[in-house]
């Protein structure tokens, strides 16, 4: 069987009464609409993996993640969706939530790892699929050099040259991608990193880990808001305006941050008058619900 790996994720603009008196042009790029549930930066992160499952014959995908792991609900959703068997290794003990529902009822078998058992994830592996020949063995957060391949096809759907292009950043594999994409098609772009986590510039090392070339690049840290999944009054208040206002639908955890930093790099005149600023809304829509009593 071969896969329908077709996507549609249009570019459409994103209007601010600053962005008007700055004179840019900012767009977003809906990666959120390629699937519901194998939300944006996921689907292109997976897409190479299941090619390459598909070519050595393997049916049963194994991948670990947090309890509120968008990636462990990708992988959940992709496997039912291409009739394979999928596993998911919980960090932490047992809970339940919108995603870990999501991912049990697309198949997926949960196994709650304790956080020691958790860190070393090949042994885990051997030591419950080391006899299975079916099994796949993806990284958490779908961490590979065929996730940084299908992030770089991101690029050459663009319809025009930007000159700013804005990412999330979590493990920094979508960055990586999309650097490589930019790099391949020789594109001057500007690219910036946005780090959810808090202390993220190690995330230079980890994003240059898998460039074989040298490119310059902004890694903002400043906007993580507390650390990972912490969010401030000022984030939530940004979000539900930015939602009333566009009727495109974000989270705090990565989306709400980069576009925050846009609007704020915007108004601290970072961006010359007259530029095309991109940012890629990376999805992540079931985590939403996860923090509905934050808002
Ligand atoms: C996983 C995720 C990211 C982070 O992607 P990395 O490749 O790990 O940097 C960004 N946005 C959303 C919505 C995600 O689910």
């Amino acid at each position: 069987m071969q896969y329908n790996l077709e996507i549609f994720s249009p570019v459409q603009p994103w209007q601010h009464p600053l962005f008007a008196e700055k004179g840019l042009n900012v767009f977003i790029k809906r990666d959120d609409m390629i699937h519901p549930l194998i939300s944006g930066n996921k689907w292109r992160k997976l897409k190479h993996t299941l090619i390459k499952a598909q070519l050595l014959g393997k049916t049963h995908l194994v991948t670990f993640g947090g309890a509120y792991s968008n990636h462990l609900l990708a992988t959940a959703s992709a496997a039912a969706k291409f009739g394979l068997a999928s596993t998911g290794f919980v960090r932490g003990e047992e809970v339940q939530n919108d995603t870990l529902f999501l991912c049990r009822l697309h198949g997926m078998n949960l196994i709650f790892t304790d956080r020691e058992a958790y860190r070393n994830k090949s042994l885990l592996f051997e030591q419950h699929f080391g006899n299975d020949t079916s099994a796949y063995f993806i990284d958490e957060g779908g961490a590979s050099p065929e996730a940084v391949k299908g992030c770089a096809e991101l690029v050459p759907e663009l319809p025009i040259c930007y000159d700013h292009f804005f990412c999330a950043c979590g493990t920094g594999t979508t960055a990586a991608g999309i650097i490589t994409g930019l790099h391949q098609h020789q594109l001057p772009t500007h690219f910036h990193a946005i780090p959810v986590l808090k202390g993220g510039g190690f995330i230079r090392h980890d994003i240059n880990d898998y460039l074989n070339f040298e490119y310059p690049y902004s890694l903002h840290t400043d906007y993580h808001f507390g650390g990972y999944a912490k969010t401030t009054p000022e984030l939530l208040s940004f979000i539900k305006t930015f939602v009333q206002s566009t009727g495109i639908l974000i989270e705090p955890i990565y989306t709400g941050k980069m576009l925050y930093a846009i609007l704020d790099l915007a108004s601290k005149d970072k961006f010359a008058p007259g530029s095309n600023i991109l940012a890629v809304h990376s999805g992540g829509m079931i985590g939403l619900l996860g923090m509905k009593e934050k808002f």
